[in-house]
């Protein structure tokens, strides 16, 4: 496999040599809240603005054809990118939160009644516990919860054991995004369906970073946001398996999502439309169909390779400062490392390294309940994307010690 040309490719980013924080180069280990994009993408919404934009579906002209094409070419890229069977299962929603929100209201609304269980994971994203916990509090169901070890690992006989005739769902992130954890989501989908019970992964820190086959998982839903693939905000992708899907209701009513109205019944538009009312984020899901298509001809296998070998590099250089705690050990870990500096506060840590140029996210990571399970209000956490370098892990290493010393 050849590797990567990083510093080419960083040639893609305009921010990355175009802004200057403190009058320093730009360090961006941001990516987990949220990737840059590349002029790709940038210039394909553009073009798609300029010259391609009406609305989509319902149109005889030209315009509105364009716009069509250029939307459903998306969802095929988005398709071939998660190798899901057809583009009928590639939903567009407005992020992962609202995937998941419309699989706990179409789907969990339906499905899960009083004193059925849930089971969710202890390192899930608020956006993976909050919609299951209203609806358990709407049907008077529970959430059991998968514990999760020292290094950040779940407990997998733990899980297994939670499994009983009441259980409806599994919700899991794909990738832990407070500490970096890769689950073994193929596994514990085979527990689970060894059950009957479907699964949703939540895969919001994990499809820019390694190949996601969904076919391969055998999941039945999974949850991906555009603005943390080098796509725009305000687009994401829900996957559900087509025979799900169908017998799923419609969250959100509108047009688009009909087949036929009137005051007394309403029949609903076939997989995916009906669970797209109204006119969608056209331009976003454009600019997502350009973002999957870069990272595909970048390679995922190299980008992750790239990724790993910048999160060995950043976990031996920073686990070397002394009062340096690194959380999340797991043994195998996406390019994530939460820390803390001795009792420094990480908003601190945060804005210490802003003043060197270098941008991390500090607090809770929306992830309240695995801070707590660590003991710690937040941490401070530096994310790779592939276009970071050596260079920027040996700057990052030099602004934490630097912090370390200055409280000393
Ligand atoms: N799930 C995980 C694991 C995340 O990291 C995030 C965002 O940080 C989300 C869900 C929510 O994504 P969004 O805010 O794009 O809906």
């Amino acid at each position: 496999m050849t590797m990567l040309d990083i510093e080419r490719l960083r040639g893609d980013f305009p921010v990355l040599d175009q802004v200057k924080v403190n009058g320093r180069d730009l360090v961006y280990l941001d990516n987990a809240a949220s990737s840059q994009m590349p002029r790709q993408v940038i210039d394909r919404i553009a073009r798609y603005q300029s010259l391609e934009h009406a609305n989509i579906h319902r149109g005889v002209h030209h315009l509105s054809d364009a716009a069509t094409t250029a939307y459903e070419s998306a969802r095929s890229s988005v398709r071939r990118f998660i190798n899901a069977a057809e583009d009928r299962e590639v939903i567009f929603t407005s992020g992962t939160t609202d995937a998941i929100n419309l699989v706990a209201h179409g789907w969990g609304r339906a499905c899960v009644g009083e004193g059925d269980e849930i089971i969710l994971s202890e390192v899930e994203h608020h956006a993976n516990i909050v919609p299951w916990q209203m609806l358990c509090e709407e049907k008077g169901a529970r959430i059991r919860v998968i514990p999760v070890d020292d290094r950040g690992e779940l407990d997998l006989v733990a899980y297994a054991s939670l499994f009983n005739e009441r259980t409806r769902l599994v919700g899991i992130a794909h990738v832990s995004n407070a500490l970096g954890t890769v689950n073994p989501v193929r596994e514990m989908i085979a527990t689970a369906h060894a059950h009957g019970v479907p699964v949703l992964v939540d895969g919001a820190q994990a499809v820019a970073h390694e190949v996601v086959d969904v076919q391969a998982l055998d999941c039945d839903f999974y949850a991906f946001s555009g603005h943390k693939l080098y796509g725009p905000t305000g687009i994401g992708i829900l996957y559900g398996r087509a025979a799900l899907l169908e017998r799923m209701r419609p969250f959100k009513g509108g047009g688009d999502m009909i087949l036929s109205v009137s005051f007394e019944k309403t029949t609903y538009n076939i997989i995916p439309h009906k669970f797209e009312a109204g006119t969608p984020p056209i331009m976003p899901a454009v600019g997502l169909g350009a973002a999957v298509e870069y990272l595909s001809g970048l390679g995922l296998a190299k980008v992750a390779a790239w990724e790993q070998s910048l999160l060995a590099y950043g976990t031996e250089r920073l686990s070397a400062i002394q009062g340096v705690r690194i959380i999340g050990t797991a043994r195998h870990k996406a390019a994530v490392i939460s820390f803390n500096i001795a009792d420094v506060h990480p908003h601190d840590v945060g804005s210490l390294l802003n003043d060197e140029g270098i941008a991390v996210r500090t607090g809770h990571h929306c992830a309240q309940p695995v801070m707590k399970r660590y003991g710690v209000p937040a941490t401070v956490r530096a994310s790779f994307a592939f276009y970071n370098t050596r260079a920027e892990v040996d700057t990052l290493a030099g602004a934490v010690d630097k912090i370390r010393r200055l409280f000393e």
